[in-house]
């Protein structure tokens, strides 16, 4: 029996073998500290879990359309334009089974085979993979450890070449923990404008984990909202309402690529858990989950400046700041390029 060749293109999902992994060490009594996947510790606040649990007794458990509830996706459009400034209809939203689906679902209808997809690095490891999944080639950018790993316009433009279909940005990073000022994404977008058939895919699931100042800014923004037209806005409940396990995601997008999106997923998942909808609508619009955010952002603020701390107290580690999301990358660390070295000697001597 034979499995099909799409698979020998794909890694499996690092994060969830190395959280599966931990998971296993933990049960056995060990203790260990797990930096898989990126998992708010703090547990769902209240009344989303109530609004879930009442659905749920109310007997909200049928069909429901493929791309959420009236009210999820007008509260979605609401929150998007009071957070984001952006101006969506409910038509032009569609709930997904977490912000990976979001954002597959979105490379599935909108990538043909060959078509290039520009990554910044570090990037969250799915991203190559869902490439390669919906067809296209992944095209790594790297950002410079010297500028926060941003990438720059100039670094950009060298990647474009006529096959280049999207390109991604994910601003505050996972897991570069850098986010991106306005005027650098206005000036990645300057980049991008004259290539009228790149689309930018922006993954701004960690726009509520901002800090050291930082401002959150939605790339459709851009340009007093002329860039809405090509840009796939994915977002999920995952992180910022510590509710990953739920699986919520959400993309707002032009009305056609939602019902393209729409299509596909109607042959795949259909609607997410349909007593979950009640949850999204309690999550965007009860104004006493703005403290819940709050308690919670402050709580990974603090930890991160500690582990930034931590880790350029050890020689010959250094690490930037981080200005967002909950993820640290050392810029530059003498421990583990000698480990590297001392490894590949000793894996050398083995052959
Ligand atoms: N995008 C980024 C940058 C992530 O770090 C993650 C998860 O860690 C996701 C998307 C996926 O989010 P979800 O758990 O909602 O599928």
């Amino acid at each position: 029996m034979q499995l099909a060749h799409r698979l020998d293109a794909i890694a499996e999902s690092i994060t969830l073998a190395v959280t599966a992994r931990a998971n296993a060490l933990k049960k056995q009594g060990i203790d260990v500290v797990s930096f898989g996947a990126g998992e708010p510790d703090f547990d769902t606040p209240l009344p989303i879990k109530e609004a879930a649990i009442k659905a749920l007794l109310a007997g909200k458990t049928k069909y429901e359309p493929t791309t959420g509830t009236p009210e999820a996706r007008k509260a979605i459009c609401d929150k998007l334009a009071r957070f984001n400034k952006l101006d969506y209809k409910p038509e032009e939203i569609i709930v997904s089974v977490g912000g990976k689906h979001s954002l597959y679902v979105s490379f599935m209808a909108v990538l043909n085979p060959g078509d290039e997809v520009i990554i910044p690095a570090p990037y969250w490891v799915s991203y190559p993979e869902m490439v390669k999944l919906a067809g296209g080639v992944p095209v790594i950018v790297r950002g410079d450890p010297a500028k926060d790993f941003k990438i720059t316009p100039q670094q950009l433009s060298a990647a474009i070449t006529a096959k280049t279909k999207m390109v991604i940005i994910n601003s505050p990073s996972n897991p570069g923990g850098h986010t991106y000022h306005p005027a650098e994404l206005a000036a990645l977008a300057d980049v991008i404008a004259p290539h009228a058939n790149i689309w930018v895919c922006s993954d701004e699931i960690y726009e509520r984990l901002l800090y050291a100042g930082q401002q959150s800014c939605s790339w459709a923004a851009l340009n007093f909202g002329l860039w809405k037209d090509r840009t796939i806005t994915c977002n999920c409940l995952s992180k910022t309402y510590a509710m990953t396990g739920w699986r919520i995601g959400y993309t707002a997008g032009p009305k056609m690529l939602i019902d393209a999106m729409n299509k596909l997923q109607g042959q795949m998942t259909s609607n997410i858990t349909s007593f979950c909808m009640p949850a999204i609508v309690e999550a965007l619009t009860n104004p006493a989950m703005e403290t819940e955010i709050q308690t919670m952002r402050d709580a990974f603020e603090k930890r991160g400046q500690r582990m930034w701390q931590l880790l350029n107290s050890i020689p010959g580690m250094s690490c930037a700041r981080p200005t967002g999301a909950f993820l640290h990358v050392p810029q530059h660390c003498q421990v583990a390029r000698q480990a590297a070295v001392k490894n590949r000697r000793n894996r050398q001597r083995c052959h």
